[in-house]
């Protein structure tokens, strides 16, 4: 199989242009078009590691997109640009910040970019509310953390965690303790990359209680998990929403409500937001979100998709996914490969298989481990396919001469503990 990279210099832009002439033959723009939409047909045969949702229909949204539809500024204030979709967008944080829970009478959110644009508003806000606090995240952090972090210039420091990817409360309480005389801004995961595990918010705050911190502030990354777990009762899962510790949480658009494109929402509480931002004239509102312009089509999509899939198409999507997840788990378990899945998970770590495999099913792998995502959209017949890819690897590598591993990916560089200023 090949895939043809988006580098290669196909029409006059790229490094090998005509200097003399000034357009693309259309011809040769088709044939581009064309090959790009065979290789993305052809990704989806295989792609279950990486944890987007391939089965959304937008086609009833395609005249909009004709359009320069801007959400610049605070949704709520509306925006001297007309041409928004602020309204829809406010009804997408409304259903957001339920399944969420977020106070009625308190909230406020805005259509991002996508879970780590959240995130680093999230991280902003606690920092604007707590300017002298230590951040602490927990080594199975999305990469992404650590990037945010030292942007902002936050100090922090990386907790330990389990094998299964949960925050080490142990840990966590340790470095509490070590550094109770400042206030805490702790973010929790619920749904970390590798494994998806889910850290207990409840407990976190319990835990800053009995040290005790009283200045804190704990942000939720629910990128991939916080919209299906939504549908999970509390009885069944850990902790992670606004009504069960958090102070703002962030999701993503594209994985498992499908957007085609990133995008995400971040929810807080309205109180906490009135900190930021600044009344800008030139744009009729206040500049509350980390981006200028937004996309009003984001909004859009997230809103028609919300719509028309409703409460139980949301349960339902998550509630097939974890089938698929389930069946995925005990296929594995039936071959002898050892694998795990935490409870109500789309995704299913196992040991690393041949290279070979990992790359045909674009399988997260690091650490001698892989996952593959069962995100709506993912079928059966994938997972009966790439457990006979993984007998036959094995068998392979049984009667063959062993073949070099890809090289090993290397460990993230250890954050400093300490806690010293980056
Ligand atoms: C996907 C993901 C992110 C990043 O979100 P984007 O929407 O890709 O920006 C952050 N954290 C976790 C846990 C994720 O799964």
């Amino acid at each position: 199989m090949t895939h043809p990279s988006a580098g290669t210099a196909t029409t006059n832009l790229g490094p090998t242009a005509n200097g003399g002439s000034d357009h693309t033959p259309p011809g040769q723009i088709a044939a581009t078009l064309t090959t790009l939409a065979a290789r993305l047909r052809e990704d989806q045969k295989t792609n279950i590691g990486f944890p987007g949702s391939f089965d959304f229909d937008i086609t009833p949204l395609l005249e909009f997109f004709n359009f320069l539809i801007n959400n610049i500024g605070d949704p709520y204030l509306g925006s001297a640009y007309p041409a928004n979709t602020m309204p829809m967008e406010r009804e997408v944080v409304t259903t957001i910040a339920n399944l969420l829970g977020a106070p009625v009478d308190d909230r406020w959110g805005y259509v991002t970019t996508g879970g780590t644009e959240g995130n680093e508003f999230g991280l902003h806000l606690a920092r604007e509310r707590f300017p002298d606090a230590m951040t602490y995240f927990s080594r199975a952090a999305h990469y992404s953390v650590a990037k945010s972090v030292a942007r902002l210039r936050m100090p922090a420091i990386e907790i330990k965690c389990d094998r299964d990817g949960v925050l080490s409360y142990t840990d966590l309480r340790r470095l509490l303790l070590a550094h109770r005389d400042r206030p805490a801004i702790v973010l929790a995961t619920a749904g970390t990359t590798m494994t998806e595990a889910v850290d207990d918010v409840h407990q976190i705050r319990t835990i800053l209680h009995d040290v005790p911190i009283r200045r804190f502030h704990i942000h939720t990354d629910a990128a991939l998990s916080g919209l299906p777990l939504a549908f999970v009762p509390r009885s069944e899962r850990a902790g992670y929403r606004l009504d069960e510790g958090a102070d703002s949480i962030s999701v993503s658009g594209h994985k498992f409500i499908g957007c085609p494109f990133p995008s995400g929402v971040v929810v807080t509480r309205r109180s906490l937001r009135d900190r930021i931002g600044t009344a800008v004239d030139y744009i009729g509102s206040a500049d509350t979100t980390v981006t200028g312009s937004r996309s009003g089509h984001a909004a859009l999509v997230l809103w028609y998709a919300l719509n028309t899939l409703g409460m139980s198409g949301l349960r339902r999507r998550a509630d097939e996914a974890r089938q698929v997840a389930t069946y995925a788990h005990a296929q594995l378990q039936a071959i002898n490969w050892p694998a795990l899945r935490h409870p109500h998970a789309f995704t299913v770590v196992f040991d690393q298989p041949a290279p070979a495999v990992v790359k045909k099913w674009r399988l997260g792998t690091g650490e001698g481990r892989s996952h593959l995502v069962a995100m709506p959209g993912v079928r059966t017949d994938q997972i009966d396919a790439l457990i006979s890819d993984l007998v036959a690897s094995r068998n392979k590598a049984q009667t063959s001469t062993p073949v070099p591993d890809r090289a090993p990916v290397p460990p993230r560089a250890p954050y400093p503990r300490d806690g010293s200023e980056l």
